[in-house]
C-alpha cells in the first residue's frame, strides 16, 4: 500500500495544489512561474475554516460554516482532521463541545448530522472519513472554479506525527473526493520549502526551528536544512497552549466584565452566548495583532444585553502571560531534545495562524541571539504571512512533482529514501596559528545528511612550502563566561520589569551583567592528516571532503591552479 499517493491521472493531464487541512482552518495554493499564490475562495477566504454546516439539505463550509456554529451547532462538524484514522477511544473532543458531537459507531469517530432536506428527514451518520471527503471536495471545487480548469491532484500537508493509520484515512478521504494525493508533506518541511523559493533566499546549511502554532495544536519541529535537503531532528506536540487558549483568556475576561455590569448573568453558561462570545473574541485577538487597541461588541450577548467593550495589547498580554510563555517553553523544549543549544538555530520559522501575535515573536528576540533570524510579522518585515506558508510550500512541492509518473514519485518520496543516514559531527579542517594553537573550522555541518560534499579553501602560510592538512571531526559545546563581580553593589537593586517585558533594557549595565555564552568548537577525532608539497608563496590550497552513502569520508587536497595533490579514503 502506498502511503505517499493515490493512483490518478498521466502527468500531463494533472493540475496540482497544495492543500493544508487544518483542524480550525485549511487553505489552497497554486505554483504560477515558480511563484506559489494562496487561492481565495468564493467568499474571499484565504484561511478558511475546516467546518461544515448542513441547513434544510443545503452544505455550507468554511466561514459560513463558521456563522453557523451560534445557530446550527448541533448540524455542524468541526475540528474533526485529528480524528482521522483514530479509533474513538483515543480521540480528545474538548473542542467539538460547541459543534456536532462525535460519536462511536463500531469504534469509528463519526457525526449524526440532518444533512437533508425536510423536518421529517432522517439524520445521517457520517464517518470522520466521509466528513473530510465532503470537505475536500469543496476545497477542490473552489481551486477549480478559481483556476478555471479542473483540479485532479494535490500536495496535502501533515503533521509530524501524524501516524500511518492516519496518513492512510487522509489518502482514503481524498480518493473518495476523487483527488489523487501526490504526497504527503510534513509541515515544518513545507514551511522551510516556502522560505526556501523565495528568489533572494541563500541556500545554506542550516539549523531551523519551525513553530507551527495553530487553533487547537502547536508542532515546533528542528530541521536541519543541507544542501537543499531537509532532516527533522525533534519534534514536540502540545494542545494546551494554542489559539483556543488565547481565545479562552479573552473569553474569561470579558465575560467577568460583562458580570460586573449585571451581577448574576454569565454569558459562559448559555450555549448559545458562549458561541457568540467565543466568535467575538477571536476576532479581537486578531484585532490585536495588528492594532496595540481592538474593540469588542455583541448584540444581544445575552438575556437580550447587548454589549460592547474595548481592551489594549498591554492588557492582554498581561492577562494570558501564562499562554505566551508556553509558547517559549515548547520552543526552548524542542532544541534541547535536538541535542542542540538557542546558539545553534540560525532561524526560527514561526507559522500557523497563532503566529501572527506579536507577544510570541517578542518573547523568542529575548531567548535567541541576535544572530537567530526570527521570521514572524511582528519581528521582521520581509516574513511570510504565517497563515500561508504550509500552503505555499505545498503547492511548490506539488509544481515539483506534478511532471512525473506515479511510480517514480513513489521512489522518490516514499519515506525509505526520504529518512536518509546522515553525519553527526561537523567534519572540517583543523588550521594551526602561528603560535601553534589548533582551531576547527567546519567544513560539513553536523547532521548533513550523506552523501555530502564541500569543498573549502584555505590560504597557505605566507612563505608557501609544505602544508600540512589535518581533517578531524568536530563539536559544539556552549562556552559561558561569567560576569566579573561588580565593586559597586548598589546596582543589584534594579528593579526587575514584571508586567511589560517590552521594556528596553537599554541601561548598560543590565547587559554588563548578563554571562556571555558562544558557541565554541571543540576537535574531536582526526579523521586523516596530508601534505601538500611545495605550495608556492601566497599559494591556497583547496580541500574537498565528501562523504558517501555508507559514511566512507574521502578527502582531496591540491593547491589552487597547480598540478597533482594528495587524496585518501576512510572507510566508515
Ligand atoms: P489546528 O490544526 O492547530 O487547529 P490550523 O492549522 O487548522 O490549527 P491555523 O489557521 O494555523 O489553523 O490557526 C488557527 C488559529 O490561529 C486560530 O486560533 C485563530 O484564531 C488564530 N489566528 C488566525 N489569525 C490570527 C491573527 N491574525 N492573530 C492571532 N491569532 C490568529
Amino acid at each position: 500500500m502506498s502511503e505517499t499517493r493515490t493512483s490518478g491521472p498521466a502527468p500531463a493531464d494533472r493540475t496540482a495544489i497544495g492543500i493544508t487541512f487544518g483542524n480550525s482552518n485549511s487553505s489552497i495554493a497554486s505554483t504560477v512561474d515558480d511563484k506559489a499564490e494562496v487561492i481565495a475562495n468564493e467568499d474571499g477566504d484565504r484561511q478558511i475554516p475546516t467546518i461544515l454546516s448542513y441547513v434544510d439539505g443545503e452544505e455550507y463550509y468554511g466561514q459560513q460554516a463558521k456563522a453557523f456554529l451560534v445557530r446550527n451547532p448541533q448540524n455542524t462538524a468541526a475540528y474533526f482532521r485529528d480524528f482521522l484514522g483514530k479509533d474513538f477511544k483515543s480521540i480528545d473532543p474538548t473542542h467539538n463541545h460547541a459543534s456536532a458531537h462525535p460519536q462511536d459507531v463500531n469504534g469509528t469517530v463519526s457525526f449524526t448530522i440532518k444533512d437533508k432536506e425536510g423536518e421529517d428527514a432522517e439524520p445521517s451518520t457520517l464517518s470522520v472519513e466521509e466528513v473530510s471527503t465532503r470537505f475536500l471536495r469543496r476545497l477542490v471545487t473552489s481551486a477549480t472554479e478559481y483556476l478555471g480548469k479542473k483540479v485532479t491532484s494535490a500536495v496535502i500537508t501533515v503533521p509530524t506525527n501524524f501516524s500511518d493509520k492516519q496518513k492512510s484515512a487522509l489518502l482514503a478521504a481524498a480518493t473518495a473526493a476523487d483527488l489523487e494525493v501526490l504526497q504527503l508533506i510534513s509541515e515544518p518541511v513545507a514551511a522551510v520549502l516556502a522560505y526556501d523559493a523565495r528568489p533572494e533566499a541563500e541556500v545554506q546549511d542550516k539549523i531551523v526551528v519551525v513553530a507551527e502554532l495553530g487553533g487547537t495544536r502547536s508542532d515546533v519541529a528542528v530541521v536541519a536544512s543541507r544542501g537543499g535537503m531537509y532532516t527533522v531532528l525533534a519534534t514536540v506536540h502540545d494542545y494546551e497552549f494554542n489559539g483556543s487558549a488565547l481565545d479562552k483568556i479573552l473569553i474569561d475576561h470579558f465575560a467577568k466584565e460583562f458580570m460586573k455590569k449585571h451581577p448574576g448573568v454569565d454569558p459562559r453558561e448559555n450555549a448559545r452566548s458562549l458561541a457568540k462570545l467565543k466568535f467575538e473574541c477571536e476576532a479581537t485577538k486578531k484585532a490585536l495583532s495588528i492594532g496595540v487597541n481592538a474593540a469588542f461588541s455583541v448584540e444581544s450577548l445575552a438575556e437580550g444585553i447587548d454589549f460592547a467593550s474595548t481592551i489594549n495589547r498591554l492588557r492582554y498580554e498581561t492577562i494570558g502571560r501564562t499562554v505566551f510563555e508556553g509558547f517559549t517553553r515548547l520552543i526552548e523544549s524542542v532544541i534541547k531534545k535536538a541535542g542542540l543549544d538557542v546558539l545553534d538555530v540560525d532561524e526560527v520559522i514561526l507559522s500557523g495562524g497563532t503566529s501572527h501575535t506579536p507577544r510570541i515573536a517578542n518573547n523568542l528576540v529575548n531567548i535567541f541571539p541576535a544572530t537567530t533570524t526570527i521570521l514572524a510579522p511582528a519581528t521582521n518585515t520581509t516574513a511570510i504571512n504565517p497563515s500561508e506558508l504550509l500552503a505555499r510550500g505545498a503547492a511548490l512541492q506539488a509544481s515539483l512533482i506534478q511532471e512525473y509518473e506515479a511510480a517514480d514519485i513513489d521512489q522518490s518520496t516514499h519515506a525509505a529514501v526520504t529518512t536518509v543516514p546522515h553525519i553527526t559531527n561537523a567534519i572540517g579542517v583543523i588550521s594551526v596559528s602561528e603560535s601553534g594553537e589548533e582551531t576547527f573550522v567546519p567544513v560539513i555541518a553536523p547532521e548533513t545528511a550523506v552523501p555530502a560534499r564541500r569543498t573549502v579553501v584555505v590560504a597557505a602560510p605566507k612563505a608557501g612550502g609544505d602544508v600540512l592538512i589535518k581533517i578531524a571531526e568536530g563539536n559544539t559545546h556552549i562556552k559561558v563566561t561569567k560576569p566579573e563581580p561588580k565593586a559597586n553593589d548598589s546596582k543589584a537593586a534594579k528593579v526587575e520589569d514584571a508586567e511589560d517585558s517590552d521594556a528596553d533594557f537599554s541601561d548598560d549595565e543590565s547587559d554588563d551583567e548578563e554571562e556571555k555564552r558562544e558557541k565554541v568548537w571543540k576537535i574531536g577525532a582526526t579523521l586523516a592528516e596530508a601534505a601538500v608539497r611545495g605550495v608556492k608563496k601566497g599559494g591556497k590550497v583547496e580541500i574537498s571532503i565528501n562523504v558517501n552513502a555508507d559514511l566512507a569520508v574521502t578527502v582531496t587536497a591540491r593547491e589552487v591552479g597547480a598540478k597533482g595533490g594528495v587524496r585518501g579514503t576512510l572507510s566508515a
